[in-house]
């Protein structure tokens, strides 16, 4: 009989999920309520949007991130694969043209044959097997019926997004191209004298916010602090953290500058660029008033501002079990963010484990177990691991199990642990035929 399988949200994760139960034989039908509706952070009507930073993070293995990309190649991720036909260059990152990315993966879903895609937003929750995917920004009326759910309850809290400016409006006799420790030439650098940084500072701490209802403070998470929340430490916080100078020289002094503004490469030509780190919740006018003060940043034309988001992740721990499945309904799935992971990779991390397993048990096949030696594992872990202050996780060395030998040294120990869990990986794949 023909195995049918339901996936609501073709973001990151849910284009994951579907990309796995298609390739394993399953009829999927996926959701997506675009174009009919976007969140607030969502502009795109193709598939897989980043919503923020176009940056899927470090790809060398003694980096978790880089680590797990390693592993979800060898299990055939499609957003992977989009990633490296989109890639544009950012030094040790991979980093993507986000519209040739989207298309790809927007192509991949309509032309498979097991995949049947309806735009359509989704209010309830559908019956039969199910990967729900819907992300941090998940519609009101769909969250509400998520929270309906026998023990669930869903947390909500805002993130921050960093603002975008075009190449032809800086002023590239004070903006020089380089990566830190000359490792390439792939950020464009926008160095600050330290009367240059105080008076940015002043400005910066004085500048007005946007309103944010319901807002939050400590429910906003590290990963995605805004520039102005980071700043209200202390006057040197930006000077020690994003705007650190180490391992660049600006040409024009000779000297490493007091502080540096870094700008990534957001489109694949190479004309758009975002601030780095300067995700924020300033006014529109406010953010072209203070970040104009950026030396080299005079002129700039910002094509898109940072602007503050609806984070809505679950109590994970308490509503779900092994493979991302609903507690005592093992044909529910959630997946993405929504889980409690965070990150792009981490989001689609889950909605491979969640595709892979579900695709498992409707085949009538024993689901994998993906072991916290492994940085998929270890993510699975964090999301059903009681904790009484449930906290989103994203990709790092701290959430795998520990080394029973003992190494020197953190590199020789990050390498171990890739070994390690790449071979685990490979076990995985042959003991569950994946
Ligand atoms: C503002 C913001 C900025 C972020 N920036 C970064 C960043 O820079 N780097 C990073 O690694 N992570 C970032 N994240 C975190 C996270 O990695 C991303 O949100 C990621 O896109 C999550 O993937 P997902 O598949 O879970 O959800 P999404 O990619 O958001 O996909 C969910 C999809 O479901 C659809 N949908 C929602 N409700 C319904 C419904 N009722 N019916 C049908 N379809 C529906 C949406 O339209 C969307 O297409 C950010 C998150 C936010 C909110």
């Amino acid at each position: 009989m023909n195995k049918t399988c339901t996936v609501v949200g073709a973001g990151l994760a849910g284009c994951e999920a579907a990309w796995q139960l298609a390739e394993r034989g399953i009829s999927v039908t996926l959701y997506e309520m675009k174009p009919e509706s976007y969140s607030p952070a969502h502009k795109m009507s193709g598939f897989a949007e980043l919503v923020c930073s176009n940056s899927l993070k470090a790809e060398h293995l003694t980096n978790a991130s880089g680590l797990l990309k390693a592993e979800m190649r060898l299990l055939d991720s499609l957003i992977l694969k989009a990633a490296y036909h989109a890639r544009v260059p950012a030094g040790g990152a991979l980093a993507v043209d986000r519209d040739n990315f989207s298309i790809y993966i927007t192509s991949a879903m309509e032309n498979h044959e097991n995949i049947t895609v309806i735009r359509k937003r989704i209010d309830e929750i559908p019956d039969g097997p199910v990967v729900i995917a819907t992300g941090p920004l998940t519609h009101s009326v769909l969250a509400e019926a998520i929270t309906r759910l026998p023990g669930f309850s869903a947390l909500h809290f805002f993130d921050a997004a960093a603002p975008i400016v075009t190449l032809d409006s800086l002023n590239m006799d004070k903006v020089f191209r380089a990566s830190r420790y000359e490792k390439g030439a792939d950020y464009l650098n926008c160095p600050m004298t330290e009367d240059e940084y105080n008076a940015f500072y002043d400005a910066l701490m004085s500048a007005e916010l946007a309103e944010v209802h319901e807002f939050d403070k400590k429910q906003v998470f590290e990963g995605c602090l805004a520039v102005e929340i980071l700043a209200s430490r202390g006057r040197q916080t930006l000077a020690f953290g994003p705007l650190k100078p180490v391992g660049l020289v600006d040409p024009r002094t000779g000297k490493a500058p007091y502080a540096n503004v870094q700008l990534r490469q957001d489109n694949e030509q190479g004309t758009l660029f975002n601030l780095v780190g300067f995700q924020t919740r300033l006014k529109w006018g406010e953010q072209k008033r203070v970040f104009s003060m950026i030396p080299g940043l005079e002129n700039a034309e910002f094509v898109r501002y940072g602007v503050m988001h609806r984070n809505t992740y679950l109590n994970s721990p308490d509503v779900l079990s092994k493979n991302f499945s609903v507690k005592g309904n093992p044909d529910m799935r959630f997946a993405g963010q929504i889980t409690g992971v965070e990150g792009y990779m981490e989001s689609t991390a889950s909605g491979l484990i969640a595709g892979i397993s579900l695709a498992k048990r409707l085949l009538g096949e024993e689901e994998p177990e993906f072991t916290g030696d492994t940085v998929l594992g270890a993510l699975a872990r964090h999301v059903v691991s009681p904790t009484p202050d449930f906290q989103p996780m994203n990709a790092n060395f701290g959430i795998l199990d520990k080394l029973t030998e003992r190494i020197r040294g953190k590199r020789n120990r990050y390498e171990k642990l890739a070994e390690l869990s790449l071979a685990r990986v490979n076990e995985i794949k042959a003991t569950y035929h994946l």
